[in-house]
């Protein structure tokens, strides 16, 4: 069986939930696996550093938004655990 190397990064943030009014931490994560399929726009297979970045754009804009918005694990349901 072959194995497709992972790459997961996670982020921590905190603030004050915009609901219930605690401070809390939540942690987010996303993750690729490097294989022959996850392609980039030129139709070669990504390398771990186009994945890193993509990866770091979009735990950007999630960020961004949970700094506009913060709202704990309890009072929201989207960032539950995968
Ligand atoms: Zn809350």
């Amino acid at each position: 069986m072959v194995t497709f190397r992972e790459i997961k990064l996670t982020r921590k943030i905190s603030g004050k939930c915009s609901k219930c009014s605690k401070r809390r931490t939540i942690t987010i994560s996303e993750y690729q696996t490097i294989n022959q399929w996850n392609i980039n726009k030129d139709g070669f297979p990504k390398t771990e550093r186009e994945i890193v970045a993509e990866i770091n754009q979009y735990l950007l804009v999630l960020e961004d938004g949970l700094k506009r918005n913060f709202i704990c694990r309890t009072c929201n349901g989207l960032y539950k655990k995968r």
